[in-house]
């Protein structure tokens, strides 16, 4: 079953409300808000009272919530929003993020992490049927510190970067009942055309013949504008239904650069409103840090209740 395909439930009963988001906190702008849906992820960078702001000073506005519309939250199947006033809904979303808790949320603790294997091939990978996540992004975007934040060791994820090992598919068992798997980072601009095309096969094949691939998180820098690559990626996925969430790495960087460099939110907004086309529903994303280990117990609550849903169906 893909999750990220299935219809949103009772959405026109909150139509008009728009929810608030901040890194690290959630607030409710206006329970009865205008009639107005917004047509993008965040509606605007909203302040409880909105100043005008010159746009070249906006770092006081670091840490504003931010306003995402009913239709751009992903709701997990079988969960019923429509009994939900705007404040329980709003506690029922995952900080820093568009995701729904369902029931299926639990058992999401890490007691126990293993590297078990590296493969070539997707027939090689682990034949258990244990249930897996995949882990992919362009090189440097933090997808090794994401990991070891994930499971909690400092150097697990330096399997991955062994020589021999970082164009292969790398299984993690965790608890001894899934797997997050480690795929080779995309975009290095020094590789020869042949092996970039040679891994893009083999990841291409991975991501559509892998049947316990439960959903792939697509990890994309926050700290940078939007790369073509990552669009790319995104659009691929897109567009062969492989579910996925986009987690957006580096949340913490949030200086505004002399050279007009944007914060994450905007970022991270830019990219949405880029890559809303290639999708019929809009997938889950979550802002991380592997820094402050923003995001790490989100991501790992999204990921029991996709999982624990996948083992019941
Ligand atoms: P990978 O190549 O995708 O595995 O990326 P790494 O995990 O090796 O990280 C690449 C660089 O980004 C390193 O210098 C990390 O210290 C840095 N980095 C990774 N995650 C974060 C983060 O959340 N915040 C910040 N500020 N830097 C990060």
């Amino acid at each position: 079953m893909i999750l990220a395909q299935l219809p949103r439930l009772h959405l026109s009963i909150f139509a008009k409300s728009h929810f608030s988001l901040a890194s690290s906190h959630f607030n409710l702008i206006n329970p009865n808000p205008p009639v107005k849906l917004a047509k993008t992820l965040f509606s605007s960078l909203a302040t409880v009272e909105p100043v005008p702001l010159p746009v070249s000073d906006s770092s006081h506005l670091e840490d504003a919530p931010m306003e995402i519309p009913l239709d751009k939250l992903f709701i997990p199947p079988e969960t019923d929003i429509s009994g939900d006033d705007p404040s329980r809904l709003a506690a029922r979303i995952l900080k820093g993020s568009n995701i729904v808790l369902s029931k299926y949320a639990r058992d999401a603790q890490v007691v126990q992490a293993d590297y078990v294997k590296s493969s070539v091939r997707t027939e090689d990978c682990p034949a258990d049927g244990l249930p897996e996540f995949a882990l992919v992004g362009r090189s440097n975007v933090g997808k090794s510190s994401l990991l070891n934040s994930l499971v909690k060791r400092k150097r697990l994820a330096l399997t991955s970067k062994k020589p021999g090992k970082t164009q292969c598919i790398n299984h993690f068992r965790i608890n001894d009942n899934w797997y997050l798997v480690d795929l080779p980072g995309y975009g290095y601009a020094s590789a020869p055309h042949e092996l970039k095309k040679d891994w893009n096969k083999f990841t291409k094949d991975y991501f559509l013949n892998r049947s316990t691939l439960v959903s792939v998180f697509l990890l994309v820098d926050a700290s940078l504008p939007a790369k073509q690559i990552d669009l790319d990626y995104a659009s691929w996925l897109g567009q062969n239904q492989v579910p996925m969430t986009m987690v957006f790495t580096k949340c913490d960087k949030r200086k505004k650069k002399k050279n007009g460099g944007k914060r994450p939110e905007e970022n991270i907004k830019e990219f949405q409103d880029l890559i809303q086309g290639f999708f019929e529903t809009t997938p889950p994303w979550i802002m991380t840090s592997s820094v402050t280990n923003q995001g790490r117990d989100e991501i790992l609550l999204h990921m029991a209740q996709l999982r624990n849903y996948w083992l019941k169906h």
